[in-house]
C-alpha cells in the first residue's frame, strides 16, 4: 500500500478517504492517532491490522462536535456533562455505557465506549470534514512508544495506512486521561494531562483506579495490561536523592548506555544523554520520542533519572514504569 504523507493543506483529501473507509493518521494535542470510520467494521479492522493491535484492546472514538456523543453513549451522567463542559475539547477521554449500534470491533465486546473530543485544529477539521466519528488509537506499531512527531509515525506506519497528516509535534506528548463516568463513581483508568487534582476540583470524590496504585491489581483500562511504550533498549528508572541518583548512573556508564536527565546533570562517557527538562510537563512532552531516539542510536541500556511528583508526574510515572517493565532502582 502506498501511504500519502500530506500537510493540513490536504485535509479535505484525507477526510474523503476516511469517509470512504480508509485509514488516516492525524496529529492531536496528545499523540498522533490512527483513524478510521468508527461505524465501518471493515475500516476499523484495518486499524488493528496496521498496528498489529490485539483485538481485545478497545479503541477511543473521536468526535468534532459535542452533539455527536449521542451517536455513541446510551446515557450521559451529570458528572460527564460537567467534565465535558470543563475539559472538552481537550486531552480527556470518557467511558460511557454504549449504544447498541456501536460496533464490537471498536469496544472489543465491552458494554462501554470511550469518547474523546480533541482540541487540535487539524484533528478537529479532519473529523468534521469526514462527516464521521473516528475510532483512533495511538499511531504506533503495537507495543512501541506512542508517536509524538511525524517522523516517528512514518517509521512505524509508512506503507500500512492510506494517509499520514504531518502536523509537526504534539503539544502534550502522552496519551489522554481516561476517566470512567459510566458507574456511580468517577474513576481515572489511565492518568494523563488532565490530572486527578483537576478533576477533583469539580468532582471531589473522583479517584484513581486501584490498578494504577497497586501492582497486584489488574488495571481496568484493557490497554494498560500489555507491555507497552517499550523501546528495544532496556530502560532502568533511578529515583530518590538527586546526588545519589547521579552517583549511581555515573558508575554504570559506557558508550552503549543512554541517560535521560531530569533537572540537569552531565554524564560524560554515556553514549547519548537526552534532557527531559526541569518539570514534569516537559518530561511528558519528551519521553516517548526520546525512547525512540535511543533505539535509533543503538543504545542498549537507558538510565532514566526520575522523581515522584504529583500532577502530570503521575502520568509520566505510569508510562515510564511500564517502559522499564518496573525495573526501578531506589537510591
Ligand atoms: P490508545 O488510543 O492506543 O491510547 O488506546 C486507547 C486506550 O483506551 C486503551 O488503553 C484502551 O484499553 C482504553 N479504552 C478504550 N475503550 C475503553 C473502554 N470501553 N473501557 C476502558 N478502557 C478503554
Ligand atoms: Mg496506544
Amino acid at each position: 500500500m502506498t501511504t500519502k504523507i500530506v500537510t493540513k493543506e490536504n485535509i479535505s483529501e484525507a477526510a474523503k478517504c476516511l469517509n470512504e473507509g480508509g485509514t488516516v493518521v492525524f496529529p492531536t494535542e496528545t499523540v498522533y492517532g490512527l483513524g478510521a470510520d468508527a461505524f465501518n467494521s471493515v475500516a476499523v479492522k484495518k486499524i488493528f491490522e496496521a498496528k498489529g493491535r490485539p483485538g481485545d484492546n478497545p479503541l477511543i472514538v473521536h468526535i468534532s462536535d459535542i452533539s455527536q456523543i449521542h451517536l455513541l453513549a446510551r446515557e450521559i451522567p451529570d458528572n460527564a456533562k460537567l467534565l465535558a463542559q470543563k475539559f472538552w475539547p481537550g486531552p480527556l477521554t470518557m467511558i460511557f455505557k454504549k449504544k447498541d449500534q456501536v460496533i464490537n470491533e471498536v469496544t472489543a465486546g465491552l458494554d462501554t465506549v470511550a469518547v474523546r473530543y480533541p482540541s487540535n485544529q487539524i484533528a478537529h477539521d479532519l473529523i468534521e470534514q469526514s462527516q464521521k466519528v473516528v475510532a483512533a488509537p495511538s499511531a504506533n506499531l503495537s507495543g512501541s512508544p506512542s508517536p509524538t512527531v511525524c517522523s516517528d509515525v512514518v517509521d512505524d506506519l509508512n506503507g500500512r495506512v492510506d494517509f499520514i497528516i504531518d502536523g509537526t509535534g504534539c503539544e502534550i506528548g502522552l496519551e489522554s486521561t481516561v476517566v470512567d463516568v459510566s458507574g456511580n463513581t468517577v474513576t481515572i483508568l489511565r492518568p494523563g494531562a488532565i490530572t486527578l487534582e483537576m478533576i477533583r476540583e469539580f468532582i471531589p470524590d473522583a479517584k484513581l483506579d486501584g490498578g494504577l496504585i497497586d501492582n497486584d491489581q489488574v488495571p481496568k483500562c484493557p490497554g494498560l495490561k500489555y507491555t507497552h511504550y517499550s523501546p528495544n533498549a532496556d530502560v532502568i528508572v533511578v529515583q530518590g536523592n538527586k546526588d545519589k541518583v547521579r552517583e549511581y548512573i555515573l558508575s554504570h556508564l559506557s558508550s552503549d548506555v543512554g541517560v535521560i536527565t531530569y533537572k540537569g546533570g552531565e554524564y560524560p562517557g554515556a553514549g547519548l544523554v537526552l534532557d527531559a527538562g526541569d518539570n514534569m510537563t516537559s518530561y511528558a512532552h519528551n519521553l516517548f520520542t526520546y525512547l525512540r531516539r535511543f533505539d535509533k542510536n543503538n543504545i542498549k541500556i537507558v538510565y532514566a533519572e526520575f522523581s515522584v511528583e504529583e500532577g502530570i508526574g503521575v502520568a509520566v510515572r505510569n508510562r515510564l514504569y511500564k517502559a522499564c517493565g518496573h525495573k526501578i532502582i531506589e537510591v
